[in-house]
C-alpha cells in the first residue's frame, strides 16, 4: 500500500540503506517541523557512524554490477525515474512546501527540475564512454572512462530536491553509487524520491540515504576511507571543515558553498524587467537561494525612481502558508535561521548604516504567529562595511546602494570573498563584455538572475567554492580516464 505520508498524524519515514527501508541503528529520531506552522509532520531516523557504514557496505557490493552496465542501460532507468517523479510532481511538491516552506509553485518548479537533470543525463548517455586517438608510429590510443566507486553527497535544506539531481544525475550515470545525506529540516521529500528511483529499477546499494546530524552522519561520510569522492553544498563555514576532513584522506571535493551575487542596474536598462528581475532574484524561496540577489547595485541617475517602483512591489508580496493560493512567499525554513535574518537587520538599524524602505520586522497576526515568517524588507544606502553587504544574507533582506559608473559597480561587485553568480541589466553590449570579464564569478546573467539549467556547468570562485555541477563537466567529474595504448 502507498501512504499518503502527509495526511498522517506523525510517522517515522526511515532511511534507505541497500534498496530497503530501515531505522537508526541507535533508535533515535528527529522531528521534521512544517516551517509555516510549526507542527510535526513527520520523523526521520536520527544515523550514526554504524548506519553510514552500512550504508558505504551496500554502495560498495553495488559497484561491480552497477558500474559495468552500459551508460544506455544506466540511463534508462534515469529516465524512468524521471518520467515516475513527471506523473507525482503535485504530491512531491506539496511534501516539499510542507517541510521546506516554500510556495507551492516554486516547489512544483523545483521537481520538475529534479525530473528535467535525470532526463538531461540520461540524454547524455550515449556521450559518455571515452575516445580513439591514432598516434602515428606509436600505435593508438583508446581511453575509457571508468567510474569513481562509492561517492558522497551532503545536501542542504534551501533546495533539497534540485541539488539532489544536480548530484545523482551525473554521479549514477557514470556508474559510481552514492551514499547521500539530507538536511536535518528537509529530508522528506529525499527519502521520497530515492524511493521512486528504486522502483524504477535502481539495484539494490546504488543510492543509499542517510539521515541524521551533520556533525555525527556527514562527518562520517567525509571520513569514510571507502568514499572516493564528496559533493558537498552548503555553507562557506562547512566547506572548510570539510575541505580540511577531506583532503586527510585524500578525497576527490566538490564544494558549492555560500555566495553574496551581486547584481547591476545600469540607467540604460529596460526598469520594468529590471525591477522584476530583482523581486524575484532576491525573494524567490524567502531570499534562501544560494544565487540569490543579494547585493543591488542601481546607477545614481535612475536609483531614485528605480527604489520608488521596487518598494511598491516589495509591499505588494503576498507572505504566507506556501500551500496556500497566490502565496508569493513562505516562511523561512527555521526560526534560527529568521533569528540571524533579524539581527543582522538589527545591527543595520543600530549603526545607522542603511534605511529600511519597507519590512525589517518579523511578520505579526494570527496567520503567522507559529511560522518563522519574515517581512520582504527593502534596505537602501546601505554602507560598504555593513553586514548586509560583507555577509551572505539568506533571507528576504536586499540592500540596495548606487553606483556613479561601471568601473565603480565591478569594483564594488568584486569586493567580496564570495564569487557564485552576478548579473548585469543593460541594452549596451560593451558593458556586458567588460562586466564578463571583469567580475570574480562561476556564471553571469545578463538582463536576468538566478536560473541554472542543468546543461551549463555551475559553480564558484574563492568562497563560493570549488568545482562545477551540471553539464558535461560534472559528469566527467565523477570518472577517471583509462587508457590503453596499442603498438602496432
Ligand atoms: P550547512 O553547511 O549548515 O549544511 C549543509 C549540509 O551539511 C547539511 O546536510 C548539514 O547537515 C551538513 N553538515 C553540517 N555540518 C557538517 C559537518 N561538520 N560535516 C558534514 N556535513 C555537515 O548549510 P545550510 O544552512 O543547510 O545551507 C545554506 C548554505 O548553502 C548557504 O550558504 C547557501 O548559499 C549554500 N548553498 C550553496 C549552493 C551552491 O550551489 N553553491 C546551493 C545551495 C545552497
Amino acid at each position: 500500500m502507498v501512504l499518503l505520508l502527509w495526511n498522517i498524524a506523525v510517522n517515522t519515514m526511515q532511511m534507505r540503506i541497500g534498496g530497503t527501508e530501515t531505522g537508526a541503528m541507535a533508535g533515535k529520531v528527529l522531528d521534521v517541523r512544517n516551517p509555516a506552522t510549526g507542527e510535526i509532520i513527520e520523523s526521520v531516523p536520527s544515523g550514526t557512524g554504524d548506519d553510514v557504514g552500512s550504508a558505504v557496505g551496500a554502495a560498495g557490493d553495488a559497484c561491480g554490477t552497477w558500474g559495468k552496465k552500459t551508460p544506455r542501460e544506466r540511463g534508462t532507468i534515469l529516465f524512468h525515474a524521471a518520467q515516475r517523479v513527471r506523473e507525482q510532481h503535485k504530491d512531491l511538491a506539496r511534501l516539499l512546501t510542507m517541510e521546506q516552506g516554500k510556495p507551492l509553485k516554486e516547489a512544483l518548479d523545483e521537481v520538475r527540475g529534479f525530473a528535467n537533470i535525470l532526463e538531461f543525463y540520461a540524454g547524455l548517455s550515449s556521450h559518455s564512454s571515452g575516445e580513439a586517438i591514432r598516434l602515428g608510429a606509436v600505435g593508438d590510443g583508446i581511453v575509457i572512462r571508468e567510474p569513481l566507486g562509492v561517492c558522497g553527497a551532503i545536501i542542504p535544506w534551501n533546495m533539497p530536491v534540485l541539488i539532489m539531481g544536480w548530484k545523482i544525475g551525473p554521479a549514477l550515470l557514470a556508474g559510481n553509487t552514492m551514499v547521500l545525506k539530507p538536511a536535518s529540516t528537509t529530508p522528506l521529500t529525499c527519502l521520497k524520491l530515492a524511493a521512486i528511483l528504486d522502483r524504477a529499477g535502481l539495484p539494490p546499494g546504488v543510492l543509499n540515504v542517510i539521515t541524521g546530524p551533520g556533525e555525527e552522519v556527514g562527518e562520517a561520510i567525509i571520513r569514510h576511507q571507502a568514499i572516493k569522492k564528496i559533493s558537498f553544498t552548503g555553507d562557506t563555514a562547512t566547506g572548510e571543515k570539510i575541505r580540511k576532513l577531506g583532503s586527510l584522506n585524500q578525497k576527490e571535493l566538490v564544494l558549492e558553498l555560500g555566495g553574496s551575487d551581486p547584481m547591476i542596474v545600469m540607467d540604460d536598462a529596460d526598469l520594468r524587467t529590471a525591477v522584476e528581475g530583482a523581486i524575484r532574484g532576491r525573494f524567490y524561496n524567502a531570499g534562501q537561494t544560494c544565487t540569490a540577489v543579494k547585493r543591488l547595485y542601481v546607477h545614481e541617475k535612475i536609483a531614485d525612481h528605480f527604489t520608488r517602483e521596487l518598494k511598491d512591489r516589495v509591499e505588494a508580496l503576498t507572505v504566507g502558508n506556501g500551500l496556500g493560493a497566490k502565496v508569493d512567499m513562505g516562511p523561512l525554513n527555521s526560526a534560527g535561521q529568521r533569528e540571524r535574518i533579524a539581527v543582522m537587520v538589527e545591527s543595520v538599524r543600530s549603526a545607522d548604516e542603511g534605511t529600511i524602505v519597507t519590512g525589517g520586522c518579523e511578520m505579526r497576526g494570527k496567520t503567522f504567529e507559529n511560522g518563522n515568517f519574515y517581512r520582504p524588507t527593502l534596505v537602501a544606502g546601505v554602507e560598504p562595511e555593513s553586514r548586509l553587504v560583507t555577509e551572505e544574507v539568506f533571507g528576504p533582506v536586499l540592500p540596495v546602494m548606487t553606483i556613479p559608473d561601471l568601473a565603480t559597480a565591478i569594483r564594488e561587485a568584486n569586493n567580496t570573498r564570495y564569487g557564485l553568480g552576478a548579473s548585469i541589466w543593460t541594452r549596451d553590449i560593451g558593458n556586458v563584455r567588460r562586466f564578463f570579464d571583469e567580475v570574480h564569478a562561476g556564471i553571469v546573467w545578463v538582463n536576468r538572475h538566478l536560473t541554472v539549467p542543468p546543461e551549463v556547468p555551475f559553480g564558484g570562485v574563492n568562497a563560493s567554492g570549488i568545482g562545477r555541477e551540471n553539464g558535461q563537466d560534472a559528469l566527467d567529474g565523477y570518472s577517471r580516464t583509462k587508457t590503453l595504448l596499442l603498438g602496432w
